[in-house]
């Protein structure tokens, strides 16, 4: 038995239990399938589904697709695909749309109880005699139509009598309450749209929040867990559960969302981002959807454990992308195969090296962890260095390869920089270095210390690969902090750097896609689906240290 999460719904719920207010908790999470689940989701979807499994209940997958003007049968695919992907499982996959005949049913039992009326006014003159807060509404002149008529009307809407616009259905609460939501909220409008699961058996269709408690009600939801702007809601929520026969009392809690520092969470935004080509796709790896965080080689692991870190709160704040990335760091530390790459190559040839010959030496798959076994990484004559760790005129503190200096080769031997060869434009093109045969492991001067490694791959044996680095997607902290300017402003064009010829060891070449390693002194890389055998792809899914500028 468990003692359920600490937050503060945990805690209203253990007490809930304690008190023997509820049998077993049923949570359920809601997405609208007008788009890919983004990170933001990943807090909605963390926080339910623990809740409910730490507490022994369940929860439900329910698609809230009141909407069919942008809701599509592949983002339905997409959100279970990242669900499940997120490590967690649903009892039951259900559809707002399973619904609308018992919603309609209940719609009529609130027109035959006074408490709806059909109105025929048009959308322009209903919203603006809602008024503001510090003006209380108008009335409809339909308000006070007969039930009668309202019934015929809302009936006929349904049979398709009408255009879209010709009239709604509105419950029927208090022009004046100092709640907006609750002056007449507009529940049923006419829509001949074609739902993807429905197809045209409907041209009537229920407003979120008239639908949202009733579905819930239907599921024995226990607890509707949103986030803060439905707060607001939260009195309609429980009128229309109040005013209607449903078969159980969920309650709605409201907690914050999640924000992060130099991304968008907003459905409406990252489709922005993917119809006007800023990125490649819903999962291009620098979009904060589950898709291209996916993609760029976070991990699911990664995720729950930053969704564990932050916790669950009723404050706003914006949480930095570097605690994400710190999440991953530590996730992918523990787990990431080791190995070298080279991004920039430069050609370096060890002149006591006998040519065409292959050395094979052993290096641990991870240096901390000897049960993931060891890997055999070739030498030869002709090597490839990383460009920036040679440097010509080097200062004092340098301590990697330069001009009559040693360093060592990672998992292999110490060398020294005998000669520099330049090209006709005095560009660097080859470095001419000895090695010492004393330093190879297991010889007498195996441990003798010099001050730089760097990491190298074998000419011959190294697989040319693609490497694509991330950066921020916008320059801005808060991309859509500023209304007045468009959010696309802050795009940051050179959140992309694509690397043609790195170098890898042709075993890293074989990666699947998803797969991720440590790039020795580089970075956590996941191979990327563009990639082939031939021609692999890898993402920089993150830096080792956190070098975002502050
Ligand atoms: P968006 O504005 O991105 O479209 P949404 O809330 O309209 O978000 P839904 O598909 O309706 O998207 O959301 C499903 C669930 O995920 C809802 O319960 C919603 O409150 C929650 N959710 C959405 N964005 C966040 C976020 N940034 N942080 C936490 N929960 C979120
Ligand atoms: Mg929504
Ligand atoms: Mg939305």
């Amino acid at each position: 038995d468990t003692q359920g999460p600490t937050h503060f719904i945990g805690n209203r719920i253990r007490k809930e239990l304690e008190a023997g207010q509820y049998q077993q908790i049923i949570t359920r999470f809601p997405p609208e399938p007008n788009g890919y689940l983004h990170l933001g989701h990943a807090k909605s979807i963390a926080l339910n589904f623990s809740v409910a499994e730490e507490f022994g209940g369940y929860t439900n997958l329910r698609f809230d697709d009141t909407n069919p003007a942008k809701e599509e049968q592949r983002y339905i695919d997409a959100i279970k695909e990242d669900v499940h992907w997120l490590g967690y499982a649903w009892k039951h996959e259900r559809h707002a749309s399973d619904y609308f005949e018992q919603l309609y049913e209940w719609a009529l039992h609130l027109i035959d109880h006074g408490l709806a009326y059909v109105d025929s006014q048009d959308a322009d003159t209903i919203r603006a005699q809602r008024g503001t807060l510090t003006e209380p509404g108008v009335e409809s002149p339909f308000r006070n139509r007969p039930r009668e008529e309202s019934r015929d009307l809302f009936q006929r809407m349904r049979a398709g009598e009408f255009a879209d616009g010709a009239h709604v259905l509105r419950a029927k609460i208090d022009m004046a309450s100092g709640n907006i939501n609750l002056r007449d909220p507009v529940i049923y409008r006419i829509r001949h749209l074609t739902h993807p699961r429905t197809g045209n058996q409907w041209c009537i269709y229920p407003s979120y929040d008239y639908a949202h408690g009733q579905s819930d009600a239907i599921e024995h939801i226990t607890h509707s867990l949103c986030t803060l702007e439905f707060e607001d809601h939260r009195p309609l929520y429980d009128w229309l559960l109040a005013h209607l026969p449903v078969p159980s009392r969920p309650v709605q809690i409201e907690f914050s969302r999640l924000n992060l520092d130099y991304t968008v969470l907003s459905k409406r935004r990252l489709t922005r981002l993917v119809d006007e080509g800023h990125v490649s796709g819903w999962d291009d790896p620098r979009m904060p959807t589950l898709a291209g965080v996916r993609r760029r080689g976070f991990t699911p692991e990664a995720i729950r454990a930053f969704c564990a870190e932050i916790g669950v709160t009723k404050s706003d704040s914006i949480i930095p992308f570097g605690v994400l990335e710190n999440a991953l760091r530590n996730d992918l530390n523990e787990r990431a195969p080791r190995t070298m790459a080279v991004l920039r190559p430069l050609k370096l040839v060890l002149t006591n090296f006998p040519e065409g010959e292959t050395e094979w030496l052993e290096a641990a798959v991870h240096p901390q962890k000897p049960d993931m076994g060891t890997r055999r990484i070739a030498m030869s004559r002709e090597i490839f260095i990383e460009a920036d760790d040679f440097m010509e005129e080097a200062p004092k503190k340098f301590f990697r390869l330069k001009p009559g200096g040693e360093v060592r080769l990672r998992n292999a031997f110490i060398i020294r920089c005998d000669e520099v060869i330049k090209d006709a434009d005095g560009q660097v093109v080859e470095l001419r270095c000895t090695l010492d045969p004393d330093t190879r492991s297991g010889q007498p001067g195996a441990n003798r210390k010099v001050k730089g490694t760097i990491h190298w791959v074998s000419a011959v044996h190294s697989v040319q690969a693609e490497v694509r680095l991330y950066d921020r997607l916008f320059q801005t902290p808060d991309p859509a902090g500023d209304k007045a300017v468009d959010f696309i402003e802050h795009l940051n064009l050179e959140s992309l750097v694509v690397i043609p010829d790195a170098r890898l060891e042709p075993e890293t070449a074989q990666a699947r896609p998803g797969e991720s390693f440590q790039f020795e002194r580089l970075g956590y890389f996941a191979a990327d689906p563009d990639g082939t055998p031939e021609r692999p792809v890898f993402n920089r899914a993150v830096t080792l240290r956190d070098t975002w500028a502050k």
